[in-house]
Formats: C-alpha cells, sequence, structure tokens
C-alpha cells in the first residue's frame, strides 16, 4: 500500500496515494465516497474508502479526462451533460451514471492501467 500519511487533523487528513495528493473530510453520511479535484488532488469522504483501489483507479481516469479537456472544460462539459440528462427527466443518480466521463471512469476502474492507455479522449467512445 503507498498510501502516506502526511497531515492528520481530527475529522481532515491529507494523504498521498501514488501521484496523487488525497485530501481527507470524514462526511460518513454524503452520498459519494470520493471526487476528482484539479490532479494531482481529489476529496475523499470516508475513511474505509481511502484503501479502495478501484476507487484510485476510477479517480485517476478523471484527473486523464481533466487533463485531456485542459481543465475547465471537463467541468463545464460534465455540468452541462448532467443537466441535459435531468432535462430529459432523469433522476440524479441516473443522470450522474449517464455522464460521458462517469462511464468511462466506472468502466475503467475494472481494468488495470487503464488510465494510462495510449489512446485519447475515450470518454468519447461512451458519448450518447
Ligand atoms: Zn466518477
Amino acid at each position: 500500500m503507498t498510501l502516506q500519511k502526511i497531515l492528520k487533523f481530527r475529522k481532515y487528513g491529507l494523504y498521498r496515494y501514488k501521484y496523487m495528493l488525497v485530501l481527507y473530510h470524514e462526511r460518513p453520511k454524503s452520498m459519494y465516497s470520493a471526487m476528482a479535484l484539479v490532479p494531482p488532488f481529489i476529496l475523499i469522504w470516508k475513511a474505509k474508502q481511502m484503501y479502495n483501489s478501484k476507487l484510485y483507479k476510477h479517480e485517476c481516469i478523471h484527473h486523464r479526462q481533466i487533463l485531456e479537456l485542459f481543465i475547465i472544460p471537463f467541468f463545464l462539459w460534465y455540468i452541462l451533460e448532467y443537466f441535459i440528462s435531468r432535462f430529459k427527466g432523469m433522476k440524479h443518480y441516473e443522470a450522474y451514471r449517464n455522464i460521458s466521463f462517469e462511464k468511462e471512469a466506472y468502466y475503467g476502474e475494472n481494468i488495470s492501467n487503464y488510465a494510462s492507455r495510449p489512446r485519447w479522449y475515450g470518454f468519447l467512445k461512451f458519448y450518447n
């Protein structure tokens, strides 16, 4: 395990996992476990997820997507896809899972080294 503690203060922490800097804030009731921020940062809300390697793979794929779209366009596109799905009548979770970036990340988290694949803009394959 390459998770290395840098700072810990009550419910907050900063850890390093491979290239990632993991900001940790304990929120056990949160619906989600983690969120990719601007690389190399990710945010984790549940302590038990700190040792979930699938989660790091998922967030690593998001980091690649963020860099492929030069950061800000990624977040705009992400939000836009979400709202288009909501506008079409999907519930929150369904709209979230319908975002092409999420579809690629959920697909790739089960494949080893998916994020370091040679092809670019893989999320377009999941866009519909
Ligand atoms: Zn995701």
